[in-house]
């Protein structure tokens, strides 16, 4: 019987047979021709990082077991004890908490680098830095940053770029195409889209860099189980539709809360009023994604309020499904910062953040007019 299934099966194994030493022989003599264990490499985490690669452009990538183990394999394939490190100020809660709490016992030191200071980066950089960590939209800001001069920035002082292209996805945006030299991802988020996974992929633009992220993968055991990633494969198939939708109800949505008389100000890179719209139609191709962020009185029970009567946006400290969901970056993914820092960044107790779905625009509307009416 020959069985020739549309979809890749799930290789739901921790490990491959072999029949003889001649095939040992053969996994190792020629890479990439067989499999030999899943924490070194599986079908199905092989074929998410390559559809991954595809859409970003680069010369590999690497499945993880979240984002967080694809940040901290971009910065180990780059640093080692005594290494340096720069980062955007404006960055996921959990990246600056991984530097500053456990890079830094490994001997990384990191330091931050405010959103207005991206492209004069002579007065942060020092003889040991080694790379700049930035997002291509920032969380919960959505401050955009500009590529391009980001990476010829970076390359003048003999830094890498690492882009955390979450919030923008491959859709959006492609850094390498850009001049980045590293780019990754919260799988978890706008790649899968389901909000039922938890992975993270990181490409290289480099070959060398490439196999120093397989190396760390393997070592570490940072690498994404065989179910997990079909999932993710599944979901990426539909990215460039959702990522249409995503954006089309998310303009709508702001418009309609840039209106709302209770509400003070709204983060959305596809408003005219945004300080980087131009930008982020140059570089998104028109499209400004799903999510945003809104400034409500800095009043935690008008924050309540809100949160208690909507309905198509319930409280969940994520990101980037098909159904809708709000988030509270002060009490959630910034809330390791210290209130001095929160205020610089404008993460204040009014701040909400919504990650727009897909469900048809009349309700969502339907929903923000009535919660915060
Ligand atoms: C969620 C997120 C991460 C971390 O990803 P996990 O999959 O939760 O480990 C990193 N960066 C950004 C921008 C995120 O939104």
């Amino acid at each position: 019987m020959k069985i020739t299934p549309k979809i890749t099966p799930i290789y739901q194994t921790s490990v491959f047979k072999f029949d003889d030493l001649n095939e040992l022989e053969q996994y190792f003599g020629e890479p990439g021709s067989r499999y030999l264990y899943s924490r070194n490499g599986n079908p199905n985490s092989d074929e998410l990082a390559e559809a991954v690669n595809k859409l970003e452009g680069g010369a590999g990538a690497v499945a993880t077991g979240s984002g967080m183990a694809a940040i901290f394999a971009a910065i180990l394939a780059c640093c080692q004890a005594g290494d340096h490190v720069l980062c955007a100020a404006d960055i996921y809660g959990g990246s600056s908490a991984l530097l500053n709490a456990e890079l830094s016992r490994m001997g990384i030191t990191a330091s931050y680098v405010p959103f207005e200071q991206l492209y004069e980066l002579a007065e942060f950089v020092q003889p040991t830095t080694r790379l700049l960590l930035a997002e291509t939209i920032s969380n919960p800001l959505l401050r955009v940053a500009d590529l391009r001069r980001l990476a010829a920035e970076c390359h003048r002082h003999g830094l890498k770029l690492v882009v955390d292209n979450t919030f923008a996805s491959p859709v959006i945006t492609q850094p390498l195409a850009l001049g980045a030299d590293i780019v990754l991802h919260s799988v978890t988020k706008y790649i899968s889209g389901h909000s039922d996974v938890t992975a993270g992929v990181v490409v290289a633009a480099d070959e060398e860099v490439v196999a120093r992220l397989r190396q760390i993968g393997i070592f570490y055991g940072l690498t994404l189980s065989p179910m997990e990633s079909w999932l993710a494969v599944r979901g990426l198939k539909t990215l460039r539709l959702r990522m249409r939708e995503h954006s089309r109800n998310a303009l709508i949505v702001a418009q309609f809360l840039e209106q709302h008389p209770k509400v003070r100000q709204v983060n959305y890179p596809g408003l005219d009023a945004h300080p980087q719209h131009a930008l982020a139609a140059e570089q998104g191709a028109g499209q400004f994604g799903g999510m945003m962020s809104f400034l409500l009185d800095d009043d935690a029970e008008v924050v309540n309020a809100f949160m208690q009567r909507s309905r198509r946006f319930p409280f969940a400290p994520s990101l980037a499904g098909v159904d809708s969901s709000l988030s509270y970056p002060l009490g959630t993914s910034h809330r390791s910062l210290t209130t001095e820092q929160q205020q610089q960044l404008g993460i204040t107790v009014g701040l909400v953040r919504l990650s727009v779905g897909i469900e048809p625009i009349e309700e969502l509307l339907a929903d923000l007019a009535q919660a915060l009416g």
